[in-house]
Parts: structure tokens; C-alpha cells; sequence
């Protein structure tokens, strides 16, 4: 079916846009489009932080839950500059489908809060996530909400929360919240679960495409967490990383560079952009580069209309949330590069945490090895799934995958009725 050509630059425009194009393959009843379209709740909190100066800062943050169709609400905190009430609507859509396409018992959910973590102090940031985590109990709990880490939050910060909502009910409920540090509850495997997962699904989309994986080069935008493990693990399995970049910049090397040395170089030098003995790239040039796999894995709306007819690769494997727009995506898809949905290929992240929460409720943890054994299982089947979906309807992976997903909300839906 022919798309409109649209140009969309914010998110939670994007992630209707998406939304749509799915929901037209879905015989949905009158009103239920709509209800899906909408997310349940969206709480806006500002509250004041005190400072290391002895000043007192307001900032704005916010929760947001799509849906709670298939259970309680899960989803990722951000901390950056630039969230908005848009970008976490569309991040906590793209959450429900998520989940529903891993099969967990989730709903959709994020949030954020506007600041940069770069340029507060651990106590600053100790104190803004305590009150930020109090501000939104009112939302939050093992059985409603279960945040957990995104750009600009770790493990210790997950710590915080946790330890906040349970100092407030008088008990340790490490169930609050997923990512944590393993001495608290966290689940072994958690903290690479994301990164895994894309390499994980960049292999099977590779083996589906007949693009063997050995020597197959690969660019990764945005060396953090997600894509500075992706490309470790991609190495691993005999790829060559080609290219790297963060919010600094990046580099390049036809030949490889070694994903080690540029993490150990980017813990030390706080970037990627200055490694030595490789040439220059920008963060938006990296997109670019001539490679097989291209894994985005910063922020949303990266690859555009603008740049998409110059993106190399074969593959893209969306590490991050909602990097390509629709309208990239047509044109990419016109050109033959197969886009791997971020629904499916960062599923990684929520199905470990899914598992942490399991680990958390029944005070009774896991292996290593059956955590990844249980990721891989699950990723290889939600593939699976959205590839014989989209060769089934002749549609493209995001559109197979959303399909998947709005099916099981659907049903679940129609099985639990409208209340009252
Ligand atoms: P992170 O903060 O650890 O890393 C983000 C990286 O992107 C940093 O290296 C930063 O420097 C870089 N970056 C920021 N802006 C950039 C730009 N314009 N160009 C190039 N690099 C840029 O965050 P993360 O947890 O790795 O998350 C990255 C993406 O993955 C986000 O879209 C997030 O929503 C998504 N994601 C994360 C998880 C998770 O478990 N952490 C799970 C699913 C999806």
C-alpha cells in the first residue's frame, strides 16, 4: 500500500504515524484505534532540588503510561536536557509494543526528567532522583509501575529509587524497579541484556538476509550502554566494527577498530571522538559510512529524510528507541536496506528487566546462563514472529511487529472488556 509522504521530526508524531500504519492491517473494533492511540495517564511533576551552592533549582520530570492492558506498566527513566512530554509519550507507546511482541505480561510506560546529569553532582543527582522517584509514587509500584535505566540513568540511580520508595512503605521492595545494582536486587546480566539483544537479532536478521556475519562491518552511533555492548559483542561474534561515535563525535577505520580500547578510552578521555589512529567522523556522519550493519543506538529521529538515501549498510538494527522516522523508512525500504524495528531489536533490555522483576517477587535468582539462555530464547522466537509476520502481509518489519503487538492488546482487550 502506497504511504503518505509525511516529514515528521517529533517523536510522539512519529510513533502515531507508526501506529496507524500498523493498526490499518488490523481489523479493530469502533473506538479501540482510538483508545490504543491515547496513553492512560501522564502525570507532570516540578519540584524543587536543593544544590551544592546552597541554591534551590526547580525541575520539570514526568511518568507516563500508554497502556495496562497486558499488565502493569513498564519503562525506562531519561535524564537529559531535551525530554519533553512528547518524547516520553511516544517512548512509553513504543514500550507497549514492546512488550506485547515479547510476550511479557507489561504494559507501556517512561519517563524523564529535563536536566543534563553531566553537570550535576552525584549528591545533586542522589537528591533530584529521590524527589523525582517520591514524585512520582503515586504512580509507581511492583504491581502498577516498574521503571527502569535509559539515557542519562544507571544502576546506581535505579539504587535510589528503590531505596526512596522503600524507606516510604517502611520495607525493601526491590521489585520497584529493574536495572538495579546486583547487591540489591538486580539480576545478573541485566546492565549488557540491551546490547546483547541487538547483536543477538543483528544475527538473526544477518543469517535471514544471507549476510554472513563473519567480516560483515559494522557502524554504531552512540557508544553508551546499548551500543558500546552491541559492538563488543558483535566483534565477538566476527564482525568487524568500523565505526564508532557518541555525542562528542566518532571514529572510523575501513580495516576495524578494537571496541576494548575504545571503551577503555572512553572511560578514560569521557569520548570516543579523539581515538587515535583512525579518521574523524561526525555523530551524524557515522550514519553514513560505507558498512553492512548500521546500529543506531543514541536518540530518536537520526536517520531522516534527509539523510537515508546516503545510509550504506544493509542492515539496520535499531539499538535505540525510534532513531529512523517513516518517512526514512520508506525510503530506505525503496533502496532494499532491511530495518530491524526497535521494538524487537532493543527488546533486550525489557525482557532482562522482565526477569529481574520474576527474581525480585519470588526472592529467588537465576544463573548467568539461564538468564542469556531465556534472552536468546525469547529474542530468536519475537524475530521469528515479526519475519514470517511481515512475509505473511507483505509488510516491512515495523509495521509486522506493530501488528503482532496491537493484535495481543487487542485481544487481551476485547477478552477483559470495557469497563464497566
Ligand atoms: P547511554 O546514555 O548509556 O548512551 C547514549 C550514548 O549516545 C552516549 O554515548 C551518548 O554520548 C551518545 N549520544 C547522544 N547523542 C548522540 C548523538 N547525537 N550522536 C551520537 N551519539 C550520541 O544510553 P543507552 O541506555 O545506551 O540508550 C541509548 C538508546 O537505547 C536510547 O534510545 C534508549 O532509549 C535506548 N534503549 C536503552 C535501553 C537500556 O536498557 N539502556 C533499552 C532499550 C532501548
Amino acid at each position: 500500500m502506497a504511504q503518505p509522504a509525511i516529514t515528521v521530526s517529533d517523536p510522539w508524531e512519529m510513533a502515531l504515524e507508526q501506529f496507524h500504519r500498523a493498526a490499518r492491517h488490523v481489523p479493530l473494533k469502533k473506538g479501540i484505534r482510538e483508545f490504543l492511540a491515547y496513553p492512560k495517564r501522564e502525570l507532570t511533576v516540578n519540584f524543587p532540588v536543593k544544590m551544592d551552592d546552597g541554591s534551590v533549582r526547580i525541575f520539570t520530570g514526568y511518568r507516563v503510561h500508554h497502556s495496562t492492558v497486558l499488565g502493569p506498566t513498564k519503562g525506562g527513566i531519561r535524564y537529559h536536557p531535551d525530554v519533553t512530554l512528547n518524547e516520553v509519550r511516544a517512548l512509553a507507546m513504543w514500550m507497549t509494543w514492546k512488550c506485547a511482541i515479547a510476550g511479557l505480561p507489561y504494559g507501556g510506560a517512561k519517563g524523564g526528567v529535563v536536566c543534563d546529569p553531566k553537570q550535576l553532582s552525584a549528591g545533586e543527582l542522589e537528591r533530584l532522583t529521590r524527589r523525582y522517584a517520591t514524585e512520582i509514587s503515586v504512580f509507581m509500584g511492583p504491581e502498577s509501575d516498574i521503571p527502569a535505566p535509559d539515557v542519562g540513568t544507571n544502576p546506581q540511580v535505579m539504587a535510589w529509587i528503590m531505596d526512596t520508595y522503600s524507606m516510604h512503605r517502611g520495607y525493601s521492595v526491590p521489585a520497584v524497579v529493574t536495572g538495579k545494582p546486583v547487591s540489591v536486587g538486580g539480576s545478573v546480566g541485566r546492565e549488557e541484556a540491551t546490547g546483547l539483544g541487538c547483536a543477538l537479532v543483528a544475527r538473526e536478521a544477518a543469517r535471514a538476509v544471507g549476510l554472513p556475519l563473519e567480516g560483515a562491518r559494522v557502524a554504531v552511533q552512540g557508544f553508551g550502554n546499548v551500543g558500546s555492548v552491541a559492538a563488543l559483542t558483535l566483534q565477538r561474534m566476527g564482525a568487524v566494527v568500523v565505526a564508532v561515535s557518541d555525542s562528542r563525535g566518532g571514529v572510523y577505520h575501513p580495516r576495524g577498530l578494537d571496541p576494548e580500547a575504545l571503551l577503555r578510552h572512553k572511560r578514560a578521555a569521557g569520548t570516543v571522538a579523539d581515538f587515535p589512529d583512525a579518521t574523524h567522523v561526525s555523530s551524524t556522519d557515522i550514519l553514513e559510512v560505507p558498512c553492512d550493519i548500521l546500529v543506531p543506538a543514541a536518540l530518536e529521529g537520526q536517520i531522516t529524510v534527509e539523510n537515508a538515501d546516503r545510509v550504506r549498510a544493509r542492515l539496520v538494527i535499531e539499538g535505540a528507541n525510534g532513531p529512523t522516522t517513516p518517512e526514512a523508512d520508506d525510503r530506505l525500504r525503496q533502496r532494499g536496506v532491511l530495518v530491524v524495528p526497535d521494538v524487537v531489536a532493543n527488546s533486550g533490555g525489557v525482557i532482562v528487566s522482565y526477569f529481574e522483576w520474576v527474581q525480585d517477587l519470588q526472592a529467588f535468582f537465576w544463573t548467568e546462563e539461564e538468564v542469556r539462555q531465556r534472552l536468546e530464547r525469547l529474542l530468536v522466537r519475537s524475530f521469528r514472529d515479526v519475519w514470517r509476520t511481515a512475509q505473511e502481509r507483505g509488510v516491512d518489519l515495523r509495521t509486522a511487529a506493530l501488528v503482532r503487538a496491537i493484535e495481543r492488546v487487542a485481544d487481551a482487550l476485547y477478552t477483559r472488556g470495557i469497563y464497566p
